[in-house]
């Protein structure tokens, strides 16, 4: 039997008309045996605001009902199935609970376990509308497969677990009944609940599809597949047909929200072939991301990653002295940071960090600065966005890297990384230039 998974993300599931266009694509493909949902868009963003910020009991309710609101709609709309209506009526009661937690704000597991809610109530709407659908559904509990270390809200997946929990607990059910699970959770060795990273889902459809021997994985989103660049940073962005694994997992570290970082690591592995398509219009195809490709362009894409601080540490005492770069990571790994791009000089060294606001992981603070300072002045600037142009044999190949800097001459480049791997040219900009920055790249590499 071929199988195949299939995610829909959050605006995909975000109520139950746009539901209806997932279930048809579900039971539309008999290989389609395993089915991952995000939660329904903005619930994830809601919890996160619960889990993180200091709220008043008023300005948490209202929260906590934007979400019930959401979810309620769902099942409403869905005509109050009874047996959904009660499990749909115990999950919001444990978010009312745990939203309420006095420990909430420093306890990382306690976090996580309320960030699961929203795809334990979207996978159980979605596994009723497709039996309603004439499908035939189960909503199965992702906890007992993914199966993760305890670094809560950026948890490791083990693989080992994860394919002998899929063996034992989804294979027998696979020619049976069609598996909704969620996206983005896992479960700890002391049964905590954890999550995978924001935009988690995408791996694990890719983990599930690498445990089941799957033949294909498809990621069912809000665009007609993988583009030249995001679409909203301009409209002259294409859909790319084809895309090799080494390209798309270039992209989606270097900002392409389209897929989660980690997406491409288990296909790669496993060789399974990754779709990108438009649950509204899937109709339109999209991207297939795949080992090999027909071509292999010097520039297939453009990608943004925001919300970028820059660290530069100094100190007379780095010349001709060895073991200062390991001081300066080993303190940044304890504080749970990992850096991005580096360069050096003689007696500094400058990096990149991520530093999302909606992220749940930690992000840097005045402690881990001041713990570097300990050993070197520092300075942090905030405020920077890295742009990357996505290809390949960037590095070998004379006059690659000239159109780029051409296109973006008079554009104050903080840090430029090139070299370090054949998929990539990188610069670091200000937030302010990053967008204007995209559309010159595009308009030079793509656009002609
Ligand atoms: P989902 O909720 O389905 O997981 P995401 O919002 O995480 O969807 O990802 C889809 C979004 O990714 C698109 O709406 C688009 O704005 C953004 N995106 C960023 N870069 C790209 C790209 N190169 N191609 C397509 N979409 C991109
Ligand atoms: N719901 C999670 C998030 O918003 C995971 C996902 O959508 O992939 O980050
Ligand atoms: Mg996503």
């Amino acid at each position: 039997m071929a199988v195949n998974i299939a995610k829909f993300g959050g605006t995909s599931v975000a109520n139950l008309n746009a539901m209806r266009s997932c279930a048809r694509i579900v039971l539309d493909n008999a290989d389609t045996r395993v089915v991952v949902v995000s939660a329904a868009a903005g619930v994830t963003n809601h919890l996160v605001t619960l889990a993180n910020e200091e709220l008043t009991d008023e300005q948490r309710s209202k929260v906590i009902t934007d979400i019930e609101t959401i979810e309620r709609r769902i099942l409403n709309d869905l005509g109050q199935p009874e047996e959904a209506a009660t499990k749909l009526d115990e999950l919001l009661g444990l978010l009312r609970e745990q939203a309420r937690h006095e420990e909430l704000l420093f306890r990382p597991d306690l976090k996580d376990a309320l960030l699961s809610l929203g795809e334990r109530m979207s996978s159980l709407l979605f596994a009723e509308l497709i039996n309603q659908m004439g499908g035939q559904a189960t909503n199965f509990d992702a906890r007992r497969v993914i199966k993760t270390d305890s670094d809560y809200g950026q948890a490791l997946p083990d693989i080992q677990l994860i394919a002998e929990q899929a063996e034992t607990l989804l294979k027998p059910q696979l020619d049976k009944l069609v598996t909704v699970t969620q996206g983005f959770i896992g479960c700890d060795e002391f049964d905590n609940t954890t999550t995978l990273g924001r935009g988690g889902s995408d791996y694990t459809a890719a983990l599930l599809a690498e445990a089941l021997g799957a033949e294909t994985c498809e990621i069912w989103t809000d665009v007609t597949g993988v583009y030249t660049t995001d679409p909203r940073i301009t409209e002259k962005a294409r859909p790319l047909p084809e895309l090799s694994f080494e390209e798309a997992a270039e992209m989606a570290t270097f900002g392409a929200k389209v897929l989660h970082p980690a997406t491409m690591v288990p296909a790669v592995r496993r060789d399974i072939a990754v779709f990108v398509g438009s649950s509204r219009e899937p109709e339109k195809g999209g991207t297939w991301i795949k080992r090999d490709c027909e071509h292999e362009p010097h520039y297939r894409a453009i990608t943004r990653r925001r919300d970028q601080v820059l660290v530069t540490v100094k100190t007379p005492d780095m010349l001709y002295a060895s073991g200062f770069l390991e001081q300066v990571f080993g303190i940044l790994a304890q504080h749970g940071l990992s850096v991005d791009l580096v360069t050096t000089s003689e007696i500094s060294v400058s990096l990149t960090i991520d530093n999302p606001p909606n992220s749940v992981r930690a992000r840097i603070n005045r402690d881990c600065i001041e713990d570097l300072r300990q050993i070197s002045e520092v300075s942090v600037e905030e405020g920077f966005d890295l742009v990357t142009v996505v290809g390949n044999n960037m590095h070998s190949a004379a006059g690659v890297s000239a159109p780029i800097f051409d296109a973006i001459s008079a554009v104050n480049l903080r840090l430029i990384c090139y070299g370090a791997n054949p998929h990539n040219i990188s610069v670091l900009v200000h937030s302010g230039d990053s967008e204007s920055v995209v559309q010159k790249l595009h308009g030079r590499l793509f656009e002609v």
